[in-house]
């Protein structure tokens, strides 16, 4: 059957503008980095994708290497588009990124000129799209010129194979040096993503959240649920059909400490006390200072991600819930 898209869509999501750009980024965006791969059941990454859409989620993260195997998670997006969401391509934010492992040889990794190109033409060739809304540097390569990298991605974007450019895992001195080259050149930098969650503040103590909000720059952040870990998934056991089970190449079994469960049950504690899962009270925490852009989300079934969209109704944090969310998790 043709699939028609939610005539409420745009109700209930909250948009963001992307720094200071012209580019507004759903407070929720999904990931495909997980079960998006050739383990992956295709009805489900559908309907999964249908359901974000359906609810206002108007951006989808990609990687060249998102699978298993590399490329895969980009095909069954493609795949997906053909059949039901691309009839709507100009209301879908699509990003995808190149800076780890791809293909064999010394030109496909890293942050070359000519890694970038070719691999970007490899994504676009497997989502059969012209081009990409977001291509993003995976990660700083700490032997390529970085200004080889800007000057590759400012290329891109006049090519009209992206619109915009971001980077992934550059810390707050990276992201300045870079942003300096892409101002220089006029390129439409527009984003910053990295790790961010209760139980990972990182971008919090390298200064990146606070400059990055203070300069036009967006931040979306990854693993906001801490793969899992930030749910009730793991609260009475570990279940067949969870990730550390399905695929624990990142979140294995030794994470599931008595240490952290204990925060776990205290953080679940507050949640419960706020009315909202703890999902959603970990989601609303990331946007809590209005300096996050978007939080990315991944999903298993289409059941998470309408839960997870619960925390756009989610109250304000009270500064009693605050301290109290910080002294569990810095224990
Ligand atoms: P999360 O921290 O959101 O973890 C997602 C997992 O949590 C799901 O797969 C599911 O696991 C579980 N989950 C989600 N919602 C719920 C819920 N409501 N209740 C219970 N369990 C839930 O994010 P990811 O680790 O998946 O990362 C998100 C995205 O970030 C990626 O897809 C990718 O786009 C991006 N990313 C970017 C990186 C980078 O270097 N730039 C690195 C890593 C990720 P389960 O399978 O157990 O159901």
């Amino acid at each position: 059957m043709m699939y028609i898209a939610e005539k409420t869509r745009y109700e209930n999501m909250k948009y963001n503008r992307c720094g200071a750009s012209g580019l507004k980024l759903p407070a929720v965006s999904l990931g495909l980095w997980h079960n998006f791969g050739t383990n992956g059941n295709f009805d489900t990454m559908m309907a999964m994708c249908e359901t974000a859409f359906d609810n206002g989620i108007t951006h989808f993260d990609l990687a060249n290497n998102y699978g298993p195997v590399p490329g895969a998670a980009e095909e069954n997006f493609g795949r997906i588009l053909k059949k039901s969401l691309g009839a709507y391509r100009d209301e879908l934010v699509i990003s995808t990124k190149a800076g780890y492992d791809m293909w064999e040889g010394p030109y496909g990794n890293w942050g070359s000129k000519k890694y970038l190109v070719a691999s970007l033409d490899q994504s676009l060739k497997r989502m059969g799209l012209d081009y990409v809304d977001i291509y993003y540097h995976h990660r700083p390569d700490p032997e390529t010129p970085l200004e080889e990298t800007a000057r590759a991605l400012d290329g891109i974007v006049r090519s009209g194979k992206a619109l915009y450019v971001g980077i992934s895992n550059y810390n707050k001195e990276q992201t300045i040096e870079i942003a300096k080259l892409f101002k220089e050149m006029g390129t439409p930098f527009i984003i910053n993503q990295r790790k961010y969650s209760m139980f990972d503040r990182t971008i919090e103590t390298d200064g990146l959240k606070d400059y990055a909000s203070k300069n036009g720059i967006g931040i979306i952040t990854f693993c906001p649920l801490a793969q899992g870990l930030l749910t009730d998934r793991y609260l009475h056991g570990i279940p067949q059909d969870s990730r550390i089970r399905t695929d624990g190449r990142f979140l294995k079994e030794n994470a599931i400490t008595e240490e952290t469960l204990a925060k776990i049950n205290a953080l679940n504690e507050i949640a419960k006390k706020r009315g909202e899962s703890l999902a959603q009270m970990a989601l609303a925490w990331i946007l809590r200072d209005g300096d996050i852009t978007s939080v990315l989300i991944g999903a298993s079934k289409p059941a998470q991600i309408l839960d997870n969209i619960g925390m756009l109704n989610a109250p304000v944090f009270t500064e009693e819930e605050r301290a109290k969310i910080d002294e569990i998790c810095s224990k």
